[in-house]
């Protein structure tokens, strides 16, 4: 009861538990989360909090997993994107912080702040971050997982040295990205075994990470930035002053784009498999005045051998949409950063909550759009307007199905 308050109050982005008490005690929404019609109230938001505190992790992802699962069975997914494969694109999200309140699983970092009289202070941030997966797709994007980055006393021992001396060592630093990403995409790929290929930013261009995705059976595209870095070292090397290996025009972009292609290197110590790598030049048609912009990729397995070139570059722009209708949105216009409660177990219990809300309102919308023969492009820019003509007539909504 207590979870279906919270998803309800996901859905219909409830700015916050004050906003939640009032409805708590509403007929309408009483009958939506289910209480007998003699219910005069449901509990008060201190229950709800309490309550998310104790929630059973598993069971609460169990609602997501299952809702991607029925998914995946009525073929949402099959046509996948580029090269009919299904992507997630994966990220580090930090939807608060505080100087004041903390918990046990709060990271810290130190941060200057000045003062009125002009003075610079050093104190200490407590925040939580997590790394997140979201399958992105061309028709809509929906959250897959997440998994928080631990700070250094809640963090499992490390090995350290060599391979007969190793001993397990307690942590001295907070976890960072990489480390809670490993863990996150091997659970996703255990869940999701249909998902193909990772897309990520240039923090994840590095051996062991592709590597952990090549023993997953997972393809890769990732951002590279750093030119004095290997891969991309060696691929700027091979280019040269070569003139594009390929151009093309976009017509329904306006955009022409350059491209250069090289595959097979093997220039990472840490990395055995092959990897490609892509860079492109974007020229916006309509904007000949403007400079274009350069963007280069690596693609590895599936992802290196089943795209084109111009595709590699698509599903590197594309990860865009992580942080555009994922993080942006669910802070805009979900409120998710909005401090519900500051609980270890509680803010993990109330995020799987309002992913399973965000999923379920995208995938209904993604059907209904659908069905009625509409473009069905535009799903994530239809759920605000949506959620906010079902707050007003959440009390037909309530009643009419008794
Ligand atoms: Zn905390």
């Amino acid at each position: 009861m207590v979870a279906s308050a919270v998803f309800f109050a996901g859905l219909l982005r409830i700015r916050s538990f004050n906003a939640l008490e009032p409805r708590l005690s509403e007929k309408p929404f009483l009958r939506l989360v289910d209480m007998p019609g003699e219910a005069e109230r449901m509990c008060s938001v201190d229950t709800v909090g309490r309550a998310l505190r104790v929630m059973d992790l598993d069971s609460v992802r169990a609602i997501s997993v299952a809702m991607l699962a029925k998914a995946e069975r009525n073929k949402v997914f099959r046509e996948g994107w580029h090269g009919a494969l299904r992507y997630v694109a994966i990220d580090g999200w930090e939807p608060f912080s505080s100087r004041h309140r903390h918990c046990p699983e709060c990271l810290v970092r130190r941060v200057r702040i000045k003062a009125q009289d002009g003075s610079v202070d050093e104190v200490e941030e407590y925040y939580h971050r997590y790394a997140v997966a979201m399958l992105i797709d061309e028709r809509f994007d929906l959250a897959v997982d997440f998994e928080p980055l631990l700070p250094k006393d809640l963090r499992p021992p490390v090995p350290r040295g060599r391979a007969k001396t190793t001993r397990l060592i307690k942590a001295d630093e907070d976890e960072g990205e990489l480390t809670a990403a490993t863990r996150l995409i091997k659970r996703v790929k255990q869940t999701f075994g249909w998902i193909d290929v990772v897309i990520a930013d240039a923090l994840y261009a590095n051996g062991p990470f592709l590597t952990v995705l090549e023993r997953l059976g997972l393809g890769a595209v990732i951002t590279l930035r750093k030119e004095g870095e290997e891969p991309l070292r060696e691929a700027l090397h091979l280019w040269g002053e070569e003139a594009p290996h390929e151009v093309v025009e976009d017509a329904k972009a306006r955009e022409r784009l350059e491209l250069w292609d090289c595959t097979d290197l093997q220039t990472l110590m840490s990395y055995e498999g092959k990897i490609r790598c892509v860079r492109g030049r974007v020229f916006k048609l309509d904007r000949p005045e403007k400079r274009p912009s350069t963007w280069c990729f690596l693609a590895t397995g599936l992802a290196a051998r089943r795209l084109s070139a111009r595709k590699v570059l698509a599903m590197g722009r594309a990860r865009w949409h992580i942080e555009n209708t994922g993080f942006h949105q669910w802070t805009t216009r979900w409120r998710f950063d909005h401090v519900f409660l500051h609980h270890p177990n509680g803010l993990r219990a109330l995020f799987w909550l309002f992913f399973a809300a965000f999923n379920l309102l995208t995938l209904f919308l993604y059907t209904q759009l659908k069905s009625y023969g509409r473009d069905a492009t535009d799903v994530t820019r239809t759920i605000s307007r949506f959620v906010d003509e079902m707050l007003e007539e959440l009390p037909q909504l309530a009643w009419d199905t008794s």
